[in-house]
């Protein structure tokens, strides 16, 4: 088990002094030992160069990489003793899985005898339920089985941080979501620090223990999977996690002696206090709406706002559907369970509770509430 931590860490790419690219700008993370961390964000945001710079095969230009406490900036990736998954699978064509699977320990001075190590591939490829492959190569395997190999080969030296680098990137979207429920589940047992890269939200939401949402090389905000989906640090955390899209649009903002009064073009409603928990002194601000937290007035009471919407589209997933309307703050997106019955050109009321309102600074983009 390994506590790994990201001081001051930055990447430039090319001359630093003229137009370099800052890849990874000032990093600061801190992962607990055991702890399962996804690296989140969109593409060339500095993902796979902060997982590079854990691994060893990229330095740091400034700042500090430590596993338990020791500087390794300098340790060579061959000696970190950490194991890393690809999207590729990166298998050795001409073995066999289980020659794929000892590779790793026949290759290191470690003392294992042949059939210790025998033993020891066995029990990994029964942790993977991959026993009956072991005399296949990898061109005899589907995606999904090449990827439990190279999950195998990775746990098989027990390293001291498992890095994946969006290892489940070729495989089909219902496989995706049964490997990731098994590297959840693998990592978990064998307790092994872990560090995730992934550009899919919805898939760091379901794994990580904790997200780091980078963009543009900054981190954002780095917290569970409830805090960066409820309390997201700013817009951009806010619009990149959760699906559907998080529902905005601009307005004024003023205040009573007990609520915050919010004014847009097509909707006036006001925030009780007891709702926000700082003083907020912004006037203009960005009105968040969460697609799961709307829902239709005739059914409940509501004490926030309430708005007509014009049904576009009815989207049936399982028990709910994704209704597209437009309303007069904008075109809308809600996703409501009572859908049975409702069809285009419908006009229906949607609303809201007041706590579940998000308020964003429109200057800074920080949340306000
Ligand atoms: P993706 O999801 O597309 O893989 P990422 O978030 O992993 O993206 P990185 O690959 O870390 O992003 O790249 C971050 C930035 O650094 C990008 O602007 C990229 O073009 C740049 N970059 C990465 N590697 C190099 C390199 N070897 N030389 C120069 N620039 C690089």
């Amino acid at each position: 088990m390994t506590h790994l931590e990201l001081d001051s860490v930055t990447k430039v790419f090319g001359d630093p002094d003229a137009s370099g690219v800052v890849a990874v700008d000032d990093l600061n993370i801190d992962v607990p030992d055991g702890d399962f961390l996804v690296l989140l964000g969109p593409s060339g945001c500095g993902k796979t160069t902060t997982l590079r710079m854990i691994g060893g095969l990229e330095d740091p230009t400034e700042g500090e990489i430590r596993f338990d406490g020791t500087v390794v900036n300098d340790v060579k990736a061959r000696n970190r003793d950490v194991a890393m998954v690809f999207q590729d699978f990166a298998l050795y064509p001409h073995m066999t899985v289980e020659q794929n699977l000892g590779f790793g320990l026949r290759r290191e001075d470690n003392g294992m005898t042949d059939s210790e190590i025998k033993d020891r591939v066995r029990e990994v490829a029964e942790m993977l339920e991959i026993e009956e492959l072991l005399g296949n190569k990898p061109s005899q395997l589907s995606g999904g089985q090449k990827q439990r190999v190279a999950l195998g080969r990775a746990i098989i030296r027990e390293p001291r941080i498992f890095l994946f680098d969006e290892p489940l990137a070729n495989l089909d979207a219902k496989l995706r979501k049964t490997m990731r429920t098994e590297i959840d589940e693998l990592q978990s047992e064998v307790g092994i620090t872990s560090a995730y890269v992934t550009h899919n939200q919805e898939e760091a939401m379901t794994i990580a223990d904790r997200i780091a949402v980078l963009n543009h090389g900054e981190l954002q905000q780095l917290g569970s999977p409830d805090e960066v989906f409820n309390e997201p640090a700013n817009l951009f955390v806010a619009q990149f996690v959760g699906s559907p899209d998080m529902n905005l649009f601009e307005a004024r903002l003023g205040e009573t002696a007990d609520a915050y009064q919010v004014d847009s073009e097509g909707l006036s409603f006001e925030i009780p206090k007891e709702y926000v928990e700082r003083e907020i002194t912004t006037e203009d601000v960005l009105v968040g709406f969460r697609p799961q937290d709307l829902y239709q007035a005739r059914n409940r009471d509501s004490s926030g706002p309430a708005f007509d919407t014009d049904v576009r589209i009815v989207e049936p997933v399982g028990t709910e559907a994704i209704v597209h309307g437009t309303a007069a703050i904008g075109d809308v997106t809600a996703k409501v369970g009572d859908f049975h019955g409702l069809a285009t050109d419908d006009e229906i009321a949607l609303t809201i509770a007041p706590e579940h309102v998000y308020l964003f600074d429109a200057a800074t983009e920080e949340l306000l509430k």
